[in-house]
């Protein structure tokens, strides 16, 4: 059986905080900046939990919207992945209701994939038949991480805080390829 990497979308395929930032100071111009989201709830202070919700909706909402780029090295890193054997599963923590507006997205900027998971619990896909999961959100790489999954994130603040936590932190897509392959 093919190796299973489940792989992030948001802040893992592209750098989905600076756009979450700038409707963020529309709700609230005091938001703070991106590099100073060291926890999950830095937003309590500024906004509403169904203002943030609502921001994050409206991007997930519109994610084939055409200034919703992935990283420049998001395709080669799929592809790389995927000609090594890999079966990916792109497992993003959003409504499913948004699948078809995640498909084109993945499809437009010609991500390869073998399997779409939209759900707010992808820690169902974890098992022993998963190589790797690569992601950016602390609990999740601690989680994959004490089920002795490999993991690798893109390095940001709220999980530089916990990189003590048992799981790997890399400054780009290329650098995570390049470590798990080599390992392979
Ligand atoms: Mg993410």
């Amino acid at each position: 059986m093919d190796r299973i990497a489940v792989i992030d979308i948001d802040n893992t395929l592209w750098q989905f905080c600076d756009v979450l930032h700038a409707k963020l100071r529309r709700i609230n111009p005091d938001f703070p900046p991106v590099k100073e989201w060291r926890d999950w709830d830095f937003w309590e202070d500024y906004c509403t939990a169904s203002e943030f919700f609502n921001a994050i909706h409206s991007i997930h909402s519109n994610q084939d919207s055409p200034e919703y780029r992935p990283y420049p090295e998001a395709g080669e890193f799929l592809s790389t992945l995927k000609e090594k054997g890999f079966h990916l599963i792109i497992a993003s923590h959003r409504d499913p209701v948004f699948r078809e507006p995640t498909e084109n997205w993945l499809r437009q900027h010609g991500l390869p994939y073998d399997e779409l998971h939209l759900s707010f619990d992808k820690t169902v896909l974890f098992s022993e038949s998963c190589y790797c999961v690569i992601d950016d959100a602390p609990h999740i790489l601690e989680k994959a991480s004490s089920m002795s999954i490999r993991t690798a994130g893109l390095r940001f603040p709220w999980n530089e805080e916990c990189r003590g936590n048992g799981f790997n932190l890399y400054n780009s897509l290329r650098e995570i390829s390049r470590d798990i392959l080599q390992d392979l």
